[in-house]
């Protein structure tokens, strides 16, 4: 999906105007990309017609060209569809029971001890409850996952879930545990029994949150799981796991679209740290592959415009000194933290950048400033004066070696370099790279 859409925008990205012929094509494009992802028919069919409505005759705004424009009704309108971001509800009496429930094989088990890894940092006292005694082997399970995040877990042999929650809820209720997590069984598919089961849990015990969890990769199976068990226990969250893998989002707009559950959080790796409260923001960057555009349109205009106007022409016309460098990296750490910066490029730059680690970059940057802030304003505004015993000094001033000092000139040097080029080219560089 996310591959399908950049395509898409960057066709858009080229044209100055946008006609409603325009928009036709764009959402034709979407509406398939959503459909390949296995988003559900109906659902695709409400979004795009949201977005048609809304993209045709929108008054033009002037600081976003046609596309970005159609971008951002996109973005608004899969943020409406994905529901706002919503917490686990804490309120009530304790203990507080979680419910885990979704088929064999969705992530239960692993979600749970997230969750109560993640409880547990925040200062409850968590307990978590095997409900799956017909497969001893799920039982050894959660007890390895609930030794690893430093949670007890309750079991009970020979007795049936229902039973099983209740004794753990009185063991509970007079040990002070704050929150229990109650890991239920599974079966490969919906069926009578496994709900009633379900029911009879919730028939012993007052339950804060019924979480479904659903396996991202399934697809359009999603929804049909999704209803299946909001039709028959009262479904409180969602949690959406395995969303490392490939199909970024399909299911997720389906499910919370049709049934209407809030989504409280996602799985992304097996490992028992990887989970991720819901933000529907990132979601929906991450659905649409582009990063936060918006965001970072957003950001680009609270910077001090005039100066960056007057910046952008200097380094145009090759005027671009290493003072302006060290303004510009200054300008850059008012955006906000690097990584996510980096994140947020569109196009052929964030794919380039979301190659580099972060923490490389982070560091390299810290390098660069120290190195910028050694030199005097004389240095910075005629890097020729550098000769080699001032290129020590620096280099001894900002902690760094004469080698890094020489690696920043080459590159800024090479900076100079392209920016000429560009200018030449009339700007047309400068999209490309950005396109
Ligand atoms: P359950 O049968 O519903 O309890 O599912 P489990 O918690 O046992 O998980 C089934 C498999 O999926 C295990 O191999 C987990 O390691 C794996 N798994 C669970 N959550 C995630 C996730 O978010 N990402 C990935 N990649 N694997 C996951
Ligand atoms: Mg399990």
């Amino acid at each position: 999906l996310s591959g399908r859409l950049n395509e898409v925008f960057q066709n858009l990205r080229r044209r100055g105007k946008l006609t409603e012929a325009d928009v036709d094509a764009a959402l034709r494009e979407v509406r398939m990309a959503l459909l390949e992802a296995d988003v559900n028919y109906g659902v695709v069919k409400d979004f795009i017609a949201r977005v048609r409505e809304r993209a045709v005759g929108a008054e033009v705004s002037r600081a976003l060209n046609p596309a970005q424009q159609v971008i951002k009704i996109v973005h608004e309108e899969l943020l409406n569809t994905l529901g706002p971001a919503d917490r686990l509800n804490l309120s009530g009496p304790r203990p507080r029971v979680m419910m885990m429930v979704g088929l064999q094989g969705s992530g239960k088990t692993t979600a749970a001890a997230k969750i109560a890894r993640l409880l547990r940092s925040q200062g409850e006292r968590v307990l978590l409850v095997a409900a799956d005694p017909y497969r001893p082997a799920a039982i050894k399970q959660l007890q390895t996952l609930g030794e690893r995040v430093g949670v007890p877990v309750f079991t009970e042999d020979g007795k049936l879930p229902p039973e099983v929650v209740q004794h753990a809820f009185t063991q509970a209720e007079k040990g002070g545990v704050t929150v229990m997590i109650v890991d239920t069984a599974g079966r490969s598919q919906l069926d009578q029994q496994l709900m009633d089961e379900l029911r009879a849990i919730a028939r012993k015990v007052t339950i804060a949150e019924t979480l479904l969890v659903v396996d991202s990769m399934i697809g359009q199976e999603a929804v049909h799981i999704a209803t299946g068990f909001r039709d028959s226990v009262s479904l409180s969250g969602l949690v959406l796991t395995k969303m490392d893998g490939d199909a970024r989002g399909g299911a997720s707009i389906s499910i919370r679209s049709v049934t209407g559950v809030p989504i409280k959080f996602l799985g992304t790796g097996e490992g028992i740290e990887a989970l991720e409260a819901y933000d529907p923001a990132r979601l929906a960057g991450r659905i649409l592959g582009m990063g936060d555009v918006l965001g970072l349109i957003e950001k680009a205009e609270a910077m001090d415009q005039k100066s960056a106007q007057e910046q952008a022409e200097r380094m145009m016309s090759g005027h671009f000194t290493l003072e302006d460098f060290a303004n510009q990296l200054r300008q850059l750490r008012k955006m906000g933290p690097l990584h996510q910066i980096l994140e947020m490029l569109p196009g052929n730059m964030g794919q380039m950048a979301r190659q580099v680690d972060p923490r490389d970059a982070e560091r390299q940057l810290k390098v660069t400033e120290a190195i910028l802030s050694s030199m005097t304003q004389q240095e910075r505004n005629n890097p020729d004066v550098l000769n080699a015993s001032r290129r020590r000094r620096i280099a001894r001033g900002s902690g760094t070696d004469v080698q890094d000092v020489n690696r920043l000139l080459k590159q800024f040097r090479e900076m100079q370099r392209v920016f000429k080029t560009l200018q030449k080219t009339g700007g047309r560089g400068m999209s490309r790279l950005f396109g």
